[in-house]
């Protein structure tokens, strides 16, 4: 998390032109792959959380007392809203979930969620460099519930690809570069980029513990975003839906069905029966179920508005008409080991049609009364078919300086990363009429004036617009090709894919031309 010195940030605010003296942001550690996950159509996901219902155990390789008993007091404010419970052990014996060091040269990171897994036994899995008695408790706290953030999966807020910060970005290289000794790769890579929408999939959240803080300098449109050091609402909510709470029973009952979900696995991209879908596997234990027929069912939802996804055809179809999948299963002991129980749900089943959906499921088991008795928790994914462009904006200026419109397209393009797509633009009389070209520049095929520029998307979903990755369409007034006299004209822009299918198509917007 960045992270402003207290003594500092007074001195900014003594010398108003200086904004930001020192900040330590926390180092986003999921590998590039994980990023760029999921170029192309189907579905991505970016699952690593822990099973609900989890004891993660804590390890320290080094640091004081003090800065234990700081970590044991600020982490386990997670375990209120989420069904995770924090063990501390105290020195690392190598095999802990969580394993801290405190080297105060490497600044605060942690991997996301179960990429600790990955890590060696001698390795730290977050590393916490700022607790020390310079930072208020207040940032103390702020920092640790951020980095255990990530610990339990989540992600940096500020890279949610819904934030659209419009950042100022030669002063926020230059800031980075002198406090931190960052270069612009470093700085794109942990300030800039932002992650594929699968990656966080819920409304963006500027007052998330997993937001960076902004100064007002670091955008071109004033937007900040102040230090936080609390849970959201927006994080509660999300942590919640994530690791529920469910009834558990003693061991001792022997005659209340109940179950415990264990791992949970999504295989997406599958085929099956001919069909290519996701395939839901569950590892659960079923208590006192013995001989008798139960249920595994996956329920779909529209992440953006938590709505559940509607069955139109009566196949995949819970009996309110919602799209699910289910599976039938017996357990044939007292207490019964599921593993990898699978459900299948063919995509074109989801019902969508084109486009990109932020999508999110969840297992629920069903005792031989149909009584729901227990949950997994959602596991958000977002579903792409074919390219798709959200609302298409024209940015126009006149540069008569330059004799020329600059047109700049506004939108937000999915499934078209790497493809070489192009936008063309065209000139009409108020009435309609094209405007015709004569001398073969700036022309269409179909002879009427015309210009073009090409684009190629950097990200599965991407943003252009005129601060951050955007182009420009050029028009010289003079290829308009108008005698003299005063004219009412109209534009409009139409983007295309790589083989020059139509893809969106903006509004007609209207200017007055003199030509003299
Ligand atoms: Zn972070």
């Amino acid at each position: 998390m960045l992270f402003f010195k207290r003594a500092l940030l007074l001195i900014a605010n003594l010398f108003s032109l200086v904004s930001v003296a020192q900040i330590q942001p926390c180092i986003d550690v999921t590998s590039a792959s994980r990023r760029e996950a999921g170029a192309g159509q189907g579905v991505y996901d970016f699952n690593n959380k822990w099973t609900p219902g989890s004891v993660i155990t804590v390890g320290f390789i080094d640091g004081t007392k003090w800065q234990w008993d700081k970590v044991k007091l600020y982490a386990p404010i997670w375990s209120k809203y989420a069904n995770v419970t924090f063990k501390f052990i105290g020195k690392s014996q190598g095999n802990e979930d969580v394993r801290i060091r405190f080297n105060s040269q490497k600044g605060s990171y942690s991997y996301i969620g179960l990429d600790a897994k990955n890590r060696l036994p001698s390795q730290e899995t977050m590393n916490l460099g700022w607790i020390d008695n310079k930072g208020t408790e207040q940032q103390l706290k702020g920092v640790i519930l951020h980095e255990f953030g990530h610990a339990l999966g989540l992600l940096h807020e500020h890279m949610n690809p819904m934030s659209n910060i419009k950042w100022n970005k030669p002063r926020v290289y230059a800031v980075y570069m002198q406090y931190e000794g960052w270069d612009r790769d470093m700085v794109d890579k942990q300030v800039f980029d932002r992650y594929s929408v699968s990656m966080t999939n819920k409304a963006y959240d500027p007052k998330s513990i997993m937001h960076y803080p902004i100064p007002k300098d670091f955008t071109l449109d004033g937007y900040s975003v102040s230090e936080n050091d609390d849970l959201s609402p927006g994080d509660i909510k999300l942590i919640e839906e994530l690791y529920p709470f469910n009834k558990t029973l003693p061991v001792t009952n022997t005659t209340i069905v109940w179950s415990k979900l264990q791992n949970l696995h999504i295989d997406y991209n599958v085929t099956e029966n001919g069909k290519l879908g996701m395939k839901v596997k569950q590892n659960f234990l079923i208590y006192n179920a013995q001989g008798k027929q139960c249920i595994m069912a996956v329920y779909f939802y529209n992440a953006e508005n938590g709505q559940p996804l509607l069955d139109k055809d009566g196949q995949y179809s819970s009996s309110d008409n919602h799209v699910a999948g289910y599976n039938y299963f017996t357990p044939n002991f007292q207490n019964t080991q599921f593993n990898d129980l699978s459900v299948f749900m063919p995509y074109d089943q989801l019902e969508l049609g084109a486009g990109n959906f932020r999508l999110k499921c969840y297992v629920a088991i069903f005792d031989p009364d149909l009584k729901q008795i227990v949950t997994g928790g959602y596991q958000y994914f977002t579903f792409s078919q074919g390219i798709n462009i959200k609302e298409i904006r024209l940015l126009t200026s006149f540069d008569d300086a330059g004799q020329q419109l600059k047109i700049t397209p506004a939108f937000t393009i999915s499934n078209a990363k790497g493809l070489r797509c192009l936008a063309a633009i065209y000139f009409y009389h108020d009435n309609g009429q094209p405007l015709r070209d004569h001398n073969s520049l700036y022309y269409s095929v179909d002879g009427n004036v015309s210009s073009t520029a090409y684009f190629t998307p950097g990200y599965d979903v991407t943003l252009y617009d005129n601060t951050q990755t955007g182009f420009i369409i050029t028009m010289p007034y003079k290829e308009l090709e108008l005698q003299n006299g005063a004219y009412k004209l109209k534009y409009k822009v139409i983007l295309f894919d790589d083989k020059l299918n139509r893809l969106v198509t903006s509004e007609y917007y209207y200017f007055n031309y003199t030509q003299r």
